[in-house]
């Protein structure tokens, strides 16, 4: 079966293209001809992902599904939430949101976590998947790995920052390992 990963993230489509079972032939945007930004218009994980993949199925007629990540942080009621990427400006600047989180949660409680979900948009079968970590938001910024807001987050039984982890072990206890465990699990129900 052809079924299209909705995303412009080289990394993030060759991560996913290796896990999945072998009757899915995965294909990128590119692969398809879409190479405009696909609209992030709606004001939940849940509405964003489902609204890429509806995109992709309507308007190039493919089965497809597509990821939204948040970061929710407690003490800020669920923000920067969907808006993570632009926290601190539509420059998506890492270094600025990390900055701005930090100086947001000085003398609050700093637990949070990464929520991820992915719609499944298949003919008229929607389906939507979630992987979620919790952790604490450290008070400075620790490790160079990774990317976003790995430096201030330290997932639950860990004393390590996402950046100080190897990728293979942030990706198999991250939000994002864990939404996309449970697509697989479902695709090879699917035969
Ligand atoms: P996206 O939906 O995967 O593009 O994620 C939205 C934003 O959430 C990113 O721009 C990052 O700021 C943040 N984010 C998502 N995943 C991660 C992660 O694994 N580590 C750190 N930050 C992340």
């Amino acid at each position: 079966m052809e079924l299209v990963f909705a995303t412009h993230n080289q990394n993030k489509f060759r991560e996913v293209k290796g896990l999945l079972p072998g009757h899915i032939s995965l294909l990128s945007l590119k692969d398809i001809g879409c190479s405009h930004e696909i609209p992030e218009t709606e004001d939940t994980l849940e509405g964003n992902a489902l609204l890429k993949a509806k995109h992709v199925s309507d308007h190039h007629g493919y089965p497809c599904f597509a990821d939204d990540t948040g970061l929710l942080v407690d003490a800020l009621n669920g923000a920067p939430g969907v808006h993570s990427a632009r926290y601190a400006g539509a420059q998506k600047s890492a270094e600025d949101n990390m900055d701005k989180l930090l100086k947001a949660l000085k003398g609050k409680h700093r637990t949070a976590q990464f929520k991820t979900v992915i719609a499944l948009k298949k003919g008229t079968e929607n389906q939507l998947f979630t992987g979620i970590v919790k952790g604490q938001i450290t008070p400075e910024k620790h490790g160079r790995r990774g990317f976003g807001y790995d430096p201030i987050f330290r997932p639950e039984g860990y004393d390590k920052t996402f950046a100080e982890l190897p990728l293979a072990e942030k990706n198999r206890i991250s939000h994002r390992g864990r939404a996309i465990q449970h697509l697989i699990t479902y695709l090879k129900t699917q035969g």
